[in-house]
């Protein structure tokens, strides 16, 4: 067993600690407020090298891995979660494309998403269909040359800023088997952004309401150039990245609770500072026992990631590290913002910011529910066993 880091992802996490210092921290506030999609951000992780992390590198990228990727997030998302959400995105939308693309369509899309000169978004909720997406009803009719595609896509991270879609659509029967992959120029005539969300948090990053009508889909862009297979590559898309939103909660409360703890220190109540009180002194306690067991768990869950380790017999390892390092956000933010009382409340520190971010990890890629029905299910069919 060995728990050093390697040289490679010292050299990785101090790049994304320096740009987290210098490019996120100043405009953390600011990109909250303003709700507008931090451009210097991506162009530091474009220019630092760190968007091609999560694609092989045959396929044009540097191919560091899933680990790497969450030392980078969980510096950055120290300061804003939502740059930590920029560096999902260079794998939520471009691991379909690794997984289920012909070596053509790799070499088409992969190097430009890697270098960080396009950018994707992963196109899978629906008004109806959240959870339960293999129930998903946007369609893709076979024309010609073509797939015609109709439908709606809601909440679609970085979908503002997209070149390219991956979107998932039924060109089959009902259920999982009935769902193809395709890639979709975001551009494209009949692709409409219908409206971007007034967040709770995580402002930085728009979401947005896709709909799409009579979109000519060439049929080249069917992932794989086959039918049927898209509901498995967004499954073991989703599996593979659940340590990076892990990662995102990780560097979140590592925020929330440093920042508390520098505070405490310098705030006097009855003639002390207020980490002088046991009381304050063991929340401190506890926000650090989960931190170091939600790190330990995501880079576990990512370590096995990069073994290949990422198809349903593992998906409960992975489900762990996702539900217990965000829930971790929430409880850690929250604490963090007990510390500083009413100043914790204001907009002048960062701490409200950070509760209000941590409450989108518990949705997001699979919820806090929807990672106990995969850890249960494990449980129930024997592939976790314990005793
Ligand atoms: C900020 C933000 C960004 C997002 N970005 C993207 C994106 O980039 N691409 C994308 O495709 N989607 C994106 N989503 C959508 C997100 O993945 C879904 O919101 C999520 O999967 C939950 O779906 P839902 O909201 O429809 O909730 P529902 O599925 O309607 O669930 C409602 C409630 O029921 C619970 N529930 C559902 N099924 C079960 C079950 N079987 N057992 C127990 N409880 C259950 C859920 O946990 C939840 O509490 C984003 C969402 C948010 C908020």
């Amino acid at each position: 067993m060995e728990f050093e880091l390697s040289e490679e992802h010292r050299l990785i996490k101090d790049t994304a600690r320096r740009i987290a210092r210098e490019v996120v921290a100043p405009r953390a506030k600011e990109v909250d407020e303003t709700a507008e999609y931090p451009e210097d951000y991506f162009q530091a992780f474009k220019q630092a090298g760190l968007l091609g992390m999560a694609i092989p590198e045959q396929m044009g990228g540097t191919g560091n891995g899933v680990l790497p990727i969450c030392l980078a997030i969980e510096e950055v998302a120290k300061y804003e979660c939502g740059a930590g959400l920029i560096l999902v995105l260079s794998g939520l939308p471009t691991r379909p494309i690794v997984f289920g693309g012909t070596k053509e369509q790799q070499q088409k899309w992969l190097p430009s998403l890697a270098e960080g000169t396009t950018r994707g978004a992963f196109c899978l909720t629906e008004p109806d269909h959240g959870s339960d997406a293999a129930g998903l009803e946007t369609r893709a009719v076979r024309d010609g040359d073509d797939y015609v595609l109709n439908g709606s896509k809601v909440y679609i991270s970085g979908g503002t800023v997209a070149d390219y879609l991956t979107v998932f659509a039924r060109t089959g029967g009902p259920g999982a088997r009935g769902i193809s992959a395709f890639v979709v120029d975001a551009h494209a005539p009949g692709v409409n952004i219908d409206r971007t969300d007034d967040k709770m948090g995580v402002r930085s990053v728009p979401t947005a309401h896709f709909s799409f009508s009579d979109v000519r889909v060439p049929a080249e862009n069917l992932l794989g150039l086959e039918e049927g297979k898209g509901f498995n590559h967004a499954m073991l898309t989703l599996n593979s990245l659940r340590p990076t939103v892990g990662a995102r909660g990780v560097g979140l409360a590592e925020g929330a609770a440093g920042y508390a703890m520098e505070w405490a220190r310098e705030r006097k109540a009855f003639g002390n500072s207020v980490i002088d009180f046991e009381a304050i002194q063991f929340m401190f306690a506890d926000m650090a026992i989960q931190i170091e067991a939600a790190r330990n768990l995501v880079y576990k869950a990512a370590w096995l990631v990069d073994q290949g380790k990422y198809t349903r017999e593992y998906a409960h390892h992975l489900s762990i590290a996702k539900a217990y390092a965000t829930e971790v956000a929430n409880r850690v933010a929250s604490d963090a913002l007990q510390v500083l009382g009413a100043q914790g409340y204001m907009k002048d520190h960062p701490l409200e910011r950070h509760f209000r971010d941590a409450r989108q990890l518990m949705i997001v890629e699979g919820s806090s529910q929807v990672q106990r029905v995969v850890i249960s299910r494990a449980m129930i069919d024997r592939t976790l066993v314990y005793g």
